[in-house]
């Protein structure tokens, strides 16, 4: 099936006249796997809780196919959730807990009995059904989440970081899980997210939100390799962001300075020679080079196959790399500058 299953227009809600999300506008595809994703308070979790029906819009509307679905309570949405804290039935065992939803929809025993057996094996459960959640992992608490979420084979799943209370190789087991669990079953998921590596691994398509703004809607690796703006280079790991002036912009090479050093980066937007520019660039993209920026190691943290280190330049500029070579603080280093994008800077930032 193709064309979009879910339409977002213009979603705004406003708290005390203050836009927590401000005209999302966005088509899902069936099928499809939409992370949203951004720091604390940019409006993830309004977005979801707009999408389920927990908070009225202040402006905008959101259809299923072509059925207007804003207007709806949360129970005639027919999505499935799963949350951070997994809000499962304490009192009912694993099976209980997955067999919820089926119940309410008064389904046969029989349809009910098959379905729940189905759901316990996709999230190899089997073992656990008779459980109460107390007595299992949190891992293992958040699979009976997603089973009660999908037995229902709902239009929609909305999760709301539903890998955030694991540790971090649950994680990362949970997050495979997901993943094997979305291409098996293809349903179209929201999935709400601060962790950018969790989103690009997850997501068909990525949707960045500041301050309740859409910055950008790309695929893992339209964001990755080419952020729409500082913000949002930022975000994807540019975790250098330098500022200076463009001093020659030849199609989309520009050239610039960092200190006097000569350096060049690709244009992304309206780069214009003489004016202010933000230039983002990696930390693994700031090498230790022959010539370069001279600076000195400040900070060097070893990572296993390579370091993360910080060095300041004359001036104080703070750098962060990523290198294989063994850097210890006082070192004295210059680096080279690849991959650089270079962003008109904006008014304020
Ligand atoms: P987090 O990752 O911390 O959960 P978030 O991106 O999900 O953050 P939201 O919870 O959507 O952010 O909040 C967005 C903004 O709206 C924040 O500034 C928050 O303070 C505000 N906000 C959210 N809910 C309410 C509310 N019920 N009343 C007033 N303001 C609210």
């Amino acid at each position: 099936m193709t064309g979009p299953a879910l339409r977002l227009e213009g979603v705004t809600r406003r708290f005390a006249g203050h836009a927590a999300l401000a005209d999302l506008t966005l088509d899902i595809e069936r099928g499809e796997f939409i992370a949203l994703l951004g720091p604390s308070g940019c409006g993830k979790t309004t977005a979801l809780n707009c999408l389920a029906g927990l908070l009225p819009l202040s402006e905008g509307r959101i259809w299923l196919d072509d059925r207007r679905l804003d207007t709806l309570p949360p129970e005639r949405r027919g999505f499935g959730m799963v949350f951070q804290n997994y809000a499962l039935f304490p009192h009912l065992s694993v099976r209980g807990n997955i067999a919820f939803g089926l119940r309410m929809r008064r389904l046969p025993r029989a349809e009910i009995r098959q379905r729940t057996d189905e759901a316990l094996r996709l999230v190899r459960l089997e073992e656990h059904a008779a459980k109460l959640p107390g007595q299992l992992s949190g891992g293992q608490q958040q699979r009976v989440a997603i089973a009660r979420a999908v037995v229902v084979s709902p239009s929609l799943v909305l999760m709301d970081e539903p890998l955030s209370n694991l540790d971090a190789k649950l994680r990362l087991e949970m997050r495979t899980e997901i993943r094997r669990l979305h291409q098996r079953l293809g349903l179209t998921t929201v999935y709400v997210t601060h962790d950018q590596e969790e989103a690009l691994s997850l997501a068909d398509r990525l949707v960045v939100l500041r301050a309740g703004q859409v910055q950008q809607i790309g695929s893992p690796e339209e964001l990755h390799d080419r952020p729409a703006n500082p913000h949002v280079a930022d975000f994807m790991g540019f975790r250098n962001l330098l500022r200076t002036t463009a001093e020659t912009v030849d199609g989309d090479r520009v050239g610039f300075r960092i200190e006097g050093v000569p350096c060049t980066g690709s244009a992304v937007g309206d780069v214009r020679p003489g004016a202010g520019v933000v230039v983002a660039v990696r930390p693994e993209n700031l090498v230790p080079a022959e010539d370069g920026l001279p600076c000195v190691v400040d900070v060097a943290e070893y990572q296993g196959r390579d370091m993360a280190a910080e060095a300041l330049t004359g001036d104080g500029l703070r750098l962060h790399l990523r290198t294989t070579a063994r850097l210890a603080p006082g070192d004295p280093l210059t680096v080279a500058m690849r991959n650089a994008l270079v962003y008109p800077a904006e008014g304020r930032d």
